[in-house]
């Protein structure tokens, strides 16, 4: 940012926008003025506190353009409308915006800010984030960017993704500490010894025109021993296996019982109102219950894919029964509780195969 700002790139200026202002100010605080302090001459000259600039949100001007240093938190809601304001995402233009840990931003208040580049011929994105969920924020993003890996040479002529290897790259020594090894040979290749030796490559180079995106780990620092990552993924500190993914390993991680969200449910949902009948051949599954059957009834669209065109209350196996006629069910699943004798008294009589 500074250097496309000194060297008068982005001549309307950038935001770096954090999920809270306790972050802004902290990154002020903690990143922002050490980095000038020890830059005083490269960098440190051209930089300037500006009025303005409030606890919550931080301004600075870098030659003759502006940082804004900024909160995505907008708590502004007016009655009972969904619609939020702030002032912080209104009256300013820039050229780039950082979206800094964009798991925890809300998409609304993303597009706010990316509303503040319209006058700009530049119009630069930036995610920064460690994932969380699965096709969630950053890890979403990334999926639609050309996805680069690290990948390190070895002497005899192999490549090695860690990342991509994991956990098999990671070799121990005899005093117990670890390295990243060849795929191939074994031999240790550290994360960067000089030109040729690593480079980023794309998983998906067709779409570097759309979006670059860079995985990093923890595997790629020189600070930190593989052996630990291992360790800490083979028996996971308090049980909790998904910090290793999200923070040491870089990915994101769901665990399989809140891996179905209601937006990915929304999102496979249409507007068509649901069929009275259908030619099938269709699939249903009942949900006994004391008061009603859960039913569904769905039909296959094509290989995993499902479509379901039914969902209903029935008031005993008699209503299922009908359904399964106008629908031409061919397979169902139903419960064999707490009713055994209706159960199978059901699947006796119900025309098509049913599993209980
Ligand atoms: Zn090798």
């Amino acid at each position: 940012d500074m250097h496309g700002m000194i060297k008068g790139r982005y001549k309307l200026g950038v935001a770096h926008i954090f999920p809270t202002n306790d972050e802004v100010g902290e990154f002020s605080k903690s990143r922002f003025k050490p980095l000038i302090a020890n830059n005083k001459t490269f960098i440190g000259k051209y930089v300037k506190d500006q009025k303005g600039g409030t606890d919550t949100t931080s301004l600075k001007k870098v030659c003759s353009a502006f940082l804004y240093l900024r909160g995505a938190r907008l708590s502004q809601k007016i009655g009972d409308s969904a619609e939020s304001t702030s002032s912080k995402t209104a009256g300013f233009s820039v050229d780039k915006c950082v979206f800094d840990e964009v798991d925890y931003m809300d998409v609304d208040v993303i597009e706010k800010y990316k509303g503040r580049m319209g006058e700009s011929p530049h119009k630069r994105e930036v995610y920064l984030g460690n994932p969380s969920h699965e096709d969630f924020g950053i890890d979403l993003i990334f999926k639609q960017s050309d996805q680069r890996y690290w990948f390190r040479r070895c002497s005899c002529g192999h490549w090695t993704c860690a990342e991509k290897s994991f956990p098999e790259c990671v070799k121990i020594r005899s005093d117990g500490t670890g390295y990243i090894g060849c795929d191939k040979c074994g031999k240790e290749l550290p994360m960067w010894a000089g030109e040729g030796s690593a480079e980023w490559v794309a998983d998906f180079p067709e779409k570097t025109k759309f979006m670059s995106g860079y995985m990093g780990s923890q595997l790629m620092s020189p600070r930190v021993d593989p052996a630990e990552i291992l360790e800490d993924y083979v028996n996971p500190p308090f049980g909790n296996l998904a910090d290793v993914y999200r923070l040491r390993l870089g990915r994101a991680y769901s665990a399989r019982e809140d891996k179905l969200r209601i937006t990915d449910v929304l999102a496979n949902c249409g507007n068509d109102s649901q069929a009275t009948k259908h030619s099938g051949p269709c699939a249903m599954g009942v949900d006994v219950g004391k008061e009603y059957h859960a039913t569904i009834i769905g039909i296959k669209t094509g290989r995993e894919r499902y479509e379901i065109i039914k969902t209903c209350k029935a008031k005993g196996f008699q209503e299922v029964t009908d359904l399964a006629r106008r629908y031409n069910v061919k397979s169902d699943v139903a419960d064999i509780g707490p009713y055994y004798e209706a159960a199978r008294k059901y699947q006796k009589n119900s025309g098509h195969k049913t599993f209980l």
